[in-house]
This record gives C-alpha cells, sequence and structure tokens, in this order.
C-alpha cells in the first residue's frame, strides 16, 4: 500500500532524515520506533505532504505522491493524528471531529462515520458539545483518532499515541489501533514505546539518527538483543 524508498528530508542546512526505506502492506499494523529526534514525526510529516523530500520515493496504492499537495494526500484516503494531538481547544468534540471530514461531501457517510466514532470512544459521544481543551490527555488522544478516522483514511498514521497517558488508558488506545486493523485500516504507527508498539505490529523499523537501522516482524523485534537493551531498558 506504501512504499517509501531512500526518503531524504531536511530543514535547511539540518538533514533529519538521511536515506530511509520501508513499506506498510494493506492491513498491516507498521510501527517506526527510535529515539527522540530519529526523524519519526518528519517522515510522517513527508509522506502527509506537510514537508517534502529533498531526495527518495513515496509510493502509495501504486502512485507517487511525494509531489502531491496535503489536501489531496487526505482525498487519497491517508490521515495523520499528529504528535501532542493539536485539537482545536476552544471549538467542542463534535466541531473538532467533524474537521477532519473536510475534504468529504457525503454528508450521509459522513453522520454515519460521526457515530462509529462515537462507539468507538463513548466519552466523545456523551461530551460531544463539549470545548475540547477541556478533555484530559488521554481523551485528547481519542479526539485526535477520532478526527483522523473522519476523512474515512485507508492508512492512518498515528504520532506517539501513548505519549503522556497513563498505562491504562496506553492500553486503551493501543487495544483501539488493534480494533480499527480488524475493521480493516492500515496503521503506520509512531512510538517511543517500544514494547507496546511492537507487540501490536505485524513489522517494525527502528530508527536513530534519520537512518533505518534494523527491522522485522514485531515479534523479531521484541526478543531482539539489541532492541531490548537500547529500547526496552534491559541489561
Ligand atoms: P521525537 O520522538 O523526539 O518526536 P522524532 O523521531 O519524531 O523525535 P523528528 O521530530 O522527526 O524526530 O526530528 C528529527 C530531527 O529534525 C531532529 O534533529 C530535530 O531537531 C530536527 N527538526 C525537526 N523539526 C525541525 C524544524 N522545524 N526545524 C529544524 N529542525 C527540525
Amino acid at each position: 500500500m506504501l512504499e517509501v524508498a531512500d526518503l531524504e528530508v531536511s530543514y535547511g542546512k539540518i538533514k533529519a532524515v538521511k536515506g530511509i526505506s520501508f513499506s506498510v502492506g494493506e492491513g498491516e499494523v507498521v510501527t517506526l520506533i527510535g529515539t527522540n529526534g530519529a526523524g519519526k514525526t518528519t517522515t510522517l510529516r513527508t509522506i502527509s505532504g506537510l514537508l517534502r523530500p529533498s531526495a527518495g520515493r513515496i509510493v502509495y496504492q501504486g502512485k507517487r505522491i511525494d509531489n502531491v499537495p496535503a489536501h489531496d494526500i487526505v482525498s487519497l484516503g491517508i490521515a495523520q493524528s499528529p504528535e501532542g494531538r493539536r485539537i482545536f481547544p476552544r471549538m467542542t468534540v463534535e466541531e473538532n471531529l467533524m474537521l477532519g471530514a473536510f475534504s468529504r461531501t457525503d454528508h450521509a457517510g459522513i453522520a454515519k462515520d460521526l457515530q462509529a466514532a462515537y462507539e468507538l470512544f463513548p466519552i466523545l459521544g456523551e461530551r460531544s458539545n463539549q470545548a475540547a481543551g477541556t478533555f484530559s490527555g488521554g481523551e485528547q488522544q481519542m479526539l485526535a483518532m477520532g478526527r483522523a478516522m473522519m476523512s474515512r483514511p485507508k492508512l492512518l498514521m498515528l504520532d506517539e499515541p501513548s505519549m503522556g497517558l497513563s498505562p491504562l488508558m496506553m492500553k486503551r488506545i493501543m487495544s483501539t489501533v488493534r480494533t480499527l486493523q480488524e475493521q480493516g485500516t492500515t496503521i503506520l504507527l509512531v512510538e517511543q514505546n517500544a514494547q507496546a508498539a511492537l507487540k501490536l505490529a505485524n513489522h517494525g523499523y527502528v530508527l536513530e539518527v534519520g537512518k533505518v537501522v534494523l527491522s522485522g516482524t514485531g515479534r523479531e523485534l521484541l526478543s531482539s538483543d539489541d532492541v531490548r537493551k537500547a529500547y526496552l531498558g534491559e541489561e
């Protein structure tokens, strides 16, 4: 479904992504893990069309998309739930959700997907008229994921959904990722919490300073000595 090949991305003179390659098969959960500053967010923002690569290719469903503007990327079926959630605090929960559907005109379908978001995250339905800024961190994460789902994406990219969440809330978010996969959404998951991400993922890629240093199935990486030492805090 998605193939990223030899991708390079720079901020001025700083090269943040230095030739990474990975692929995401339809129906899979694929995770990018790695330390702070490894280039994970930069990679997602480039796939979303918010940054332009200086080299390499991004191919989605057989077509190159590395020159496609961000709003057209959403229409192609790719949505991103950004790091730090970026919800609009003064707008209501429902208004935030509806922003995710901005590229759509099928009103009946939008209403159906709004109900689906409320079923997935009942708290959003119960408090649909509440200002989103009053939500807790975990609730805001649910809102950000719900908003990304409102574009009815084929490929959902989640940037550190577990950041700042309690272990219990993190479990809920991760089990929602599994539910979304079961419902047919392909997921590219960026996580600092390597253990949780690798447990879920079909495939994982370990990034370090802009490069892929290790890849394998989630299970292989979980049992790899290098990953255990560097990312799971084991001796
Ligand atoms: P984290 O897990 O800490 O969010 P990350 O793997 O997502 O890290 P990126 O945010 O992609 O990493 O950053 C990769 C590199 O690019 C870092 O060295 C960072 O300082 C740099 N960088 C990111 N955004 C900018 C920017 N707007 N201008 C300049 N440098 C940037």
